[in-house]
Order: structure tokens, then C-alpha cells, then sequence
């Protein structure tokens, strides 16, 4: 159902987003963390987009597992070993069912998302890209489960992302470098869940491209 070719486009509506999100990312981790959230983010974007060609020549499941190991040696902060996890957790789980269903990848998606929860020993509530990522994965299941159209999918992922980093703002942070502040972080949205709404947004406007692009049925 996502052939390889598929997900070099993805990578490369990743990267225009991360890029076009310059502003926004940087600020909110100089606010509450470090400042180098979008940094890291642009250059685990450049070394995944320098691997796009070579990946259209492996089979998604591979592919998705060299992206992981090459983000463990690119990202750094605490976002690289994370992000190394969620790609390695969707490639196990898609070696095991396969990408052939809506199902199957919402399964391989939540088990990438397992896999950052694993890794950052963090649940929903803490203040990170979590807040983004589980209800994205939980409804991603709930819907494909449905039957869902993948049109109809991806218009509500979007809107589950929103929500789900806007959710990040009233919360206090018990996880990463924001967990020191306090109260202070109220108000503020997490870096981290910011660039998961963008990327997904990315994703999913290119899915909706590609079904605008289909003949009707
Ligand atoms: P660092 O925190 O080392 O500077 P980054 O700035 O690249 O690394 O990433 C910070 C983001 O990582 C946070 O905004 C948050 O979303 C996410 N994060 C930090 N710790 C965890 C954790 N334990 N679990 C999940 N996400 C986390
Ligand atoms: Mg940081």
C-alpha cells in the first residue's frame, strides 16, 4: 500500500515542512528548552533526504529501518534516539503483517509510537511529542478499523495533530529538559509535539494529493 518510491516523497514533504517551520520550532524550544530542537530536526531531515534515492531500491521495510539507524547517528538531543525508535518500531512490526492494509500501517505506527514511549520511558500527559503522537496513532487504528477512506484518514490525522499540540500548552512538563521549569512552561507548547503536527501535516497533505491524483472509482 506505500511502496518505497511513495515515502521518498514523504521524506521530501518532511523536509520542506521542517523547513518552512524554521521560526516557530526554534522558538518554542528556546522558550522552554535549549534552542536546538529545530537544528536537530533540520539535520536529521538533510541526512534522511540524502538517503531518499538509495531507498527507493529497498523494500519499505528496510527502508524504514535505515532511516532509524541513520537518525541514531545524526539527530542527537534526546529527539534522535526517539525518533530512531518510532522508525525501527514501524519497520519490526511491518516485517511481521506486512504494509497492506490502512490497518496494518495504523498497527505499525502505533508500534513506532510504543517504541518512543519504550525508549523515553514517557506517557501521554508529559508534555512532548507523545501528546501528539499517541492520539494520533489511537485514532489512526480506530479509524482504519472503521474502514475508513484514506482521504477521510488523513483530513482527521491533521486535525488530531492540532489538537493534540494545543493540548501540549496547559500541561506541566515531567519529561525532557522543560520537567526543571515548573510552572513556567504553562502556556507554552512543546517543541517536540510541534514537529510531529508539521510532519504529520506533510504526510498527510501529500497522501491527499496522491488520491486527489487518483481517477475516481
Ligand atoms: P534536547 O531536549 O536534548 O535538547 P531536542 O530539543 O531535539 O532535544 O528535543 C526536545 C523534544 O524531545 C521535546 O520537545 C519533547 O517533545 C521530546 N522529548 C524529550 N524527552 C522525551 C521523552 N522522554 N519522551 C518523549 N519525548 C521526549
Ligand atoms: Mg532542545
Amino acid at each position: 500500500m506505500i511502496s518505497s518510491e511513495q515515502l521518498t516523497h514523504y521524506i521530501y514533504a518532511v523536509r520542506s515542512a521542517i523547513l518552512a517551520h524554521e521560526a516557530d520550532i526554534e522558538c518554542l524550544d528556546r522558550e522552554i528548552g535549549d534552542g536546538d530542537h529545530y537544528i536537530n530536526m533540520k539535520r536529521g531531515c538533510e541526512a534522511i533526504a540524502g538517503l531518499a534515492e538509495a531507498l527507493t531500491k529497498l523494500p519499505l521495510v528496510d527502508a524504514l529501518n535505515s532511516i532509524g539507524m541513520k537518525l541514531l547517528s545524526t539527530i542527537g538531543g534526546a529527539s534522535g534516539p526517539l525518533f530512531a525508535s518510532f522508525f525501527i518500531g514501524m519497520s519490526k512490526t511491518l516485517k511481521v503483517n506486512g504494509p497492506d492494509s490502512a490497518m496494518h500501517i495504523a498497527a505499525a505506527f502505533d508500534a513506532g509510537v510504543q517504541a518512543i514511549m519504550q525508549r523515553g520511558k514517557a506517557q501521554a500527559g508529559e508534555k512532548t511529542m507523545l501528546d501528539v503522537l499517541i492520539p494520533v496513532a489511537e485514532t489512526f487504528k480506530s479509524l482504519a478499523a472503521q474502514g475508513k477512506s484514506t482521504r477521510e484518514i488523513a483530513g482527521i490525522l491533521k486535525q488530531v495533530a492540532i489538537e493534540g499540540v494545543e493540548s501540549t500548552r496547559s500541561m506541566l512538563a515531567t519529561k525532557g529538559r522543560a520537567s526543571g521549569l515548573g510552572e513556567r512552561v504553562i502556556g507554552h507548547l512543546d517543541a517536540g509535539a510541534k514537529s510531529c503536527q508539521v510532519m504529520i501535516h506533510a504526510v498527510c497533505d501529500q497522501v491527499l494529493d496522491e488520491q486527489s491524483r487518483q481517477p475516481a472509482p
